[in-house]
């Protein structure tokens, strides 16, 4: 059995590389009319005029439809009420980020109490970590995953900084071992284990945006918890793309933006959570707006702070309803779709994805191309990471032939079907083009 064989069958499907067979898949695929949803990018188009494969959803998710109406719904009340439409709007501007409170929640596993969207991703992990990063007496560390995002990075070594710590002392970091790109559970576990004294705070990346590794969280959270430590996630790659039990897993809060796989535009809101079993700790220090105030009294403008119970509290300002009306036109669809059946059909476009490009690797000169994204269902969402012999140079390769990817420093492409908007022949069809690239060498 070849590699590719035993992978296939570990995951059930019986994949073949054809057309036909690709075909085949996506006539079968319950979720297939929701391509018509979304806007193909008409002018990232091959150079012969084919139409493009966009596999970068994990970077900028792709324009529903239906965004555009939602948006001028609101540019229309705006100019026909004014200032009344806060209150008359057809989906009303005061409780606006209401209406997608419900549909974010059932995306990420949460109770609706559990879940905000409000300002931007950073932002948000800054608050949760000023109410969730508590150094106490020897207590005072943080672990993150080595690589994490830059802005991870930063937010983290700022909030030590802020509390007098230092990068070099109180940040550790789970490293692969040499030789190896992804994380080990049980390296993941010695490390919580070896500092179970001294580490206040984990945050994970979940997946990891550069190897697209997903982690195993509720083992994670056991173990962090058992030691007394809090546990985050920020689910830049998480929401959208993975099926998530954040108030069953005991997650203590987490982060993720709406603009990658939630397709909510550039620049889109943010979630986050809390879990319920802090929802009403209105001892925890945070930082405070008036939006996190009270609705019942908000506009009596008192002028103490009261905090809404659940996430809601944590809010600072008004949000932007344009931004809002994106977001909600973007969760009916995954509402609609549900996330077991986005992650079922993902399980499937990435695995077919896989199954071609190992067969490829196989057959092409060796170290032409590596996947770096763990095999298995479990271990990852929708993206694959490559490793390409000729590095960051074949992206503007496959754009000439329609195929988007996109690159991260030092040297990994990736690749992502998202599963609403992507076919298995646009997967076929990317397969075909790196077959070409390898045996000519490119
Ligand atoms: C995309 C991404 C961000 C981006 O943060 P913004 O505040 O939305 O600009 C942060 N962290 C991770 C892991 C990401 O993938």
């Amino acid at each position: 059995m070849t590699k590719s064989e035993l992978l296939n069958s570990q995951t059930h499907f019986n994949f073949e590389a054809s057309l036909e067979f690709a075909r085949s898949m996506d006539e079968q695929d319950e979720l297939k009319e929701f391509r018509q949803e979304f806007i193909l990018p008409s002018k990232l188009r091959g150079k012969n005029g084919e139409s493009c494969v966009y596999l970068a959803g994990n970077s900028l998710g792709l324009e529903p439809k239906r965004t555009r109406e939602y948006i001028n719904e609101e540019l229309e009340d705006w100019a026909d009420l004014g200032v009344e439409g806060h209150f008359h709007a057809r989906h009303p501007w005061l409780p606006y980020h209401e209406f997608v409170t419900e549909m974010s929640a059932r995306v990420v596993g949460a109770l609706p109490s559990e879940v905000v969207v409000m300002n931007t991703l950073t932002a948000n992990l800054h608050l949760m970590m000023v109410s969730f990063y508590r150094p106490e007496g020897k207590r005072v560390k943080i672990a993150i995953e080595k690589g994490a995002f830059p802005s991870d990075q930063y937010a983290v070594a700022s909030q030590l900084n802020f509390h007098g710590f230092s990068v070099e002392k109180h940040l550790l970091e789970f490293t692969p071992r040499p030789g190896e790109d992804t994380l080990r559970i049980e390296d993941m576990l010695k490390l919580i284990e070896e500092n179970k004294d001294e580490l206040a705070l984990i945050v994970l990346g979940n997946v990891n945006y550069l190897t697209g590794q997903a982690f195993d969280v509720e083992t994670l959270v056991q173990a962090a918890h058992k030691a007394g430590i809090v546990f985050g996630l920020n689910l830049a790659h998480g929401a959208g793309n993975l099926l998530l039990k954040l108030h069953d897993w005991q997650v203590d809060f987490a982060v993720w933006c709406s603009y990658k796989y939630l397709n909510a535009g550039p620049g889109g809101l943010a979630g986050c959570f809390v879990h319920e079993r802090h929802g009403q700790s209105f001892d925890l220090p945070r930082f405070a707006g008036w939006w996190g105030h009270n609705k019942a009294n908000r506009f009596k403008m008192p002028d103490r702070f009261e905090p809404l119970p659940g996430a809601e509290g944590w809010q600072l300002s008004n949000p932007p309803i344009f931004q809002l009306a994106a977001l909600r036109a973007s969760l009916e669809i995954f509402d609609r779709a549900g996330m077991a059946r986005i992650r079922a059909k993902g399980d499937k476009l990435t695995g077919f994805m896989e199954f071609l490009l190992q067969e490829i690797a196989a057959q092409a000169a060796p170290g032409y191309l590596s996947i770096i994204t763990p095999a298995g269902a479990a271990n990852r969402g929708s993206q694959l990471s490559l490793r390409f012999q000729g590095g960051k140079g074949i992206l503007d390769k496959f754009k000439d032939e329609g195929v988007v990817c996109d690159f991260r420093e030092p040297d990994v492409i990736r690749a992502t079907p998202a599963p609403l908007y992507c076919s298995f022949e646009d997967v076929f069809r990317f397969a075909e083009v790196v077959r070409r690239f390898a045996a000519e060498g490119k």
